[in-house]
């Protein structure tokens, strides 16, 4: 068995209705992640 190690590789970013951030990584083997910065946690500066 080989082990396939995920190459995540930024595949965009969006902005949700709430304000949230969303970061999009996807790999060569067609998995997907989405990573969600909450607006109410962290807010950047103004
Ligand atoms: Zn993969």
């Amino acid at each position: 068995m080989s082990t396939h190690v995920h190459v995540r590789v930024s595949d965009g970013l969006a902005v949700t209705e709430a304000g949230d951030l969303v970061e999009n990584y996807r790999c060569g083997c067609g998995a997907t992640w989405a990573k969600v910065h909450r607006a109410d946690e962290g807010q950047p500066e103004l």
